[in-house]
């Protein structure tokens, strides 16, 4: 798991980032002070830092300073306007920065994509018992690796990004197998039935009559 550790001040801010990426499947760590937040570095190694800028004791600009040379990601925290903050900051070596108030959904894309640029993104998918890790490609239920061929994890991938949906015969075949679908099920149905006994998933991938599949919650 993707260690991420997030140095903000203000508790409202740092919850709310510390939900939304416990959420992505990302082990987090808080500091409110800069020198807590140096404790956390000096002991362990994280992923990614998430540094705010105005910070007591030591501001996000020192710790930088200390950050930087063991080559950890930085995403700088910077307050609404502050223009002169985010370039000193990326001049500094911050990797990116995140401008409060923010979107979510800016957190999360700015995240994966620093990781993604260190090569260090794994993002995760789980479904019942069943965790997906995406860019390592690896499955687990319970825990306990399950062998899937390729496009067995590519139809999982597919049937867990659109839970609860009807999906259609031949739109799911030409997602996962990028072919056009001429109407031999065969091989969709078979990978369905393999996905099936392999997961234990017999009561969550539905057949729907004249449709296809779903996997149901
Ligand atoms: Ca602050």
């Amino acid at each position: 798991m993707l260690n991420i550790l997030i140095v903000e001040d203000e508790p409202a801010i740092s919850n709310l980032i510390y939900v939304n990426l416990i959420e992505e499947g990302y082990s987090c760590t808080c500091a409110f002070d800069g020198t807590q937040a140096a404790d956390f570095i000096e002991r362990e190694t994280y992923d990614l830092i998430l540094l705010d800028i105005m910070l007591p004791e030591i501001d996000g600009y020192e710790l930088l300073e200390f950050i930087k040379p063991l080559g950890t990601p930085v995403i700088f925290i910077t307050a609404k306007g502050a223009t002169d903050d985010k370039i000193k900051g990326l001049k500094l070596g911050a990797d990116d920065y995140l401008t409060k108030p923010f979107q979510i959904g800016e957190l999360s894309a700015r995240v994966e994509a620093v990781l993604r640029r260190y090569g260090k993104s794994d993002r995760h998918l789980t479904f019942k018992d069943v965790t997906i890790k995406i860019e390592s490609r690896l499955v687990t239920k319970n825990g306990n690796p399950v062998d899937l061929t390729v496009k067995e994890f590519d139809l999982l991938v597919e049937l867990i990004r659109n839970k609860n949906v009807a999906l259609y015969r031949n739109r799911l075949y030409e997602k996962v197998w990028q072919e056009e679908f001429i109407g031999e099920t065969r091989t969709l149905d078979s990978h369905i039935q393999r996905l099936r006994k392999k997961l234990g998933w017999e009561e969550y991938i539905k057949t729907v009559f004249r449709i296809g599949y779903r996997l149901e919650e």
